[in-house]
């Protein structure tokens, strides 16, 4: 008799954010058997059974939490099928450990959150303590492989102060020195992966994002990034208003579109590249140019005023030069594509 294989799976710590949410929805569509887990109640834009299987509310915080959700129960007869989540069903029985984790969960926000210094203690805590967590889990359980997202922040302060020549490149990471606690704690979590790579064999891939935005992201509250926001200033400014731009405007980000990211991601994932990738992009701009290209879309006549407010680094650009010789991928579509969808969505939400 043919034995049937079960579907392959994949847990999304942090699932109920932005990019989790993407990559539930990829990794589901892919044929993956998906869990996610988050601290929140439900995802605010995605309608579960789009993304996972199984939406378990949880904190990651907690020993407890994490050893439940790393276990997924088999029926022993039927090796096709595999349980949701029950906390109270223990002890477990035919556990089986996941093939992919992916692990997003992280508490962070916007320049507004991580930048002000109000925030570092929690962001700090309660991040390194879900990486801790996780990373022992993951090798107690014996998942396949896990994905960890760093972050561009981890790059030393000293090589971004030039906004024309930022560098970023993987290898410029030490002597480090972050501009925020925020990067420090994403540096700590990289090498703690990689630690238990070395001692435990855990299988790792590890990111540095760089800017990631689009739809179904936080777009106001505090915690929303630069193209988001630029979006929705753009929109309640109205015809002929004014909208704020922190700083100067001449400091330089680069942004990248959830879309490209994810798929960046899954190569990844896929590959056996074991060194740490910037996942961005290259298009370098301007603060105040990308609130004149929001500006742009939304069609009206509206003043830029700069104000002062937390900025971060002076300047920031995706190296991409390690990506595109080890995985062949490289963003495929201009920042104004990626920024009409966005505004597009954002306005959808605002007319709700
Ligand atoms: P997000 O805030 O939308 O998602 C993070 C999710 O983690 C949230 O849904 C949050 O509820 C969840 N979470 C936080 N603490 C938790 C806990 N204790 N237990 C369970 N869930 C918890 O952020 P995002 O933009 O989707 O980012 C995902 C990851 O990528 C994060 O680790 C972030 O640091 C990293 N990253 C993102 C960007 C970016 O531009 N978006 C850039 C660099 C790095």
């Amino acid at each position: 008799m043919k034995t049937k294989i079960r579907k392959k799976s994949a847990l999304v710590l942090g699932g109920g954010g932005f990019i989790g949410g993407h990559l539930a929805k990829r990794l589901k569509e892919e044929g993956f058997w998906v869990r996610i887990v988050d601290i929140k109640h439900k995802h605010e834009y995605f309608n579960h059974n789009d993304i996972c299987n199984d939406y378990v509310a949880g904190d990651l915080r907690d020993p407890k939490v994490v050893e439940a959700v790393f276990r997924i129960e088999t029926d022993p007869n039927h090796k096709d099928v595999i349980y949701n989540y029950n906390f109270y069903k223990q002890p477990f029985t035919n556990v089986e450990a996941f093939d992919e984790v992916y692990q997003l969960a992280a508490d962070m926000g916007g320049a507004g959150y991580i930048f002000t210094g109000d925030n570092d203690a929690n962001v700090m805590h309660n991040s390194a303590l879900v990486n801790l967590n996780v990373v022992n889990e993951a090798t107690k359980t014996g998942v396949g492989r896990i994905f960890y997202s760093s972050s561009a922040c981890m790059y030393p302060e000293h090589n971004q102060l030039d906004p024309d020549n930022p560098n970023c490149e993987e290898s410029s990471a030490y002597p480090a020195d972050p501009d925020s606690e925020y990067g420090w704690e994403k540096l700590f979590s990289e090498r703690l992966y990689f630690a238990f790579n070395r001692n435990y064999n855990l299988d790792v891939r590890v990111a540095r994002y760089h800017n990631i935005f689009g739809p179904e992201g936080t777009y106001d509250g505090g915690r929303e990034k630069a193209p988001a926001a630029m979006c929705r200033k753009a929109i309640q400014a109205g015809h002929q208003g004014a909208m704020e731009v922190w700083g100067d405007g001449q400091q330089t980000r680069s942004f990248l579109y959830i879309d490209e990211c994810i798929e960046a991601v899954r190569r990844l994932m896929e590959s056996e590249v074991k060194e740490v990738l910037n996942i961005g992009s290259d298009e370098m701009i301007k603060i105040n140019d990308l609130a004149t290209m929001a500006i742009g879309i939304s069609g009206n006549d509206i003043l830029i005023k700069n104000i002062p407010g937390p900025e971060g680094v002076r300047g920031r650009n995706s190296d991409n030069t390690l990506i595109k010789g080890l995985l062949g991928w490289a963003p495929s579509q201009p920042l104004r594509e990626g920024m009409e969808k966005t505004y597009k969505w954002i306005e959808e939400q605002i007319a709700l």
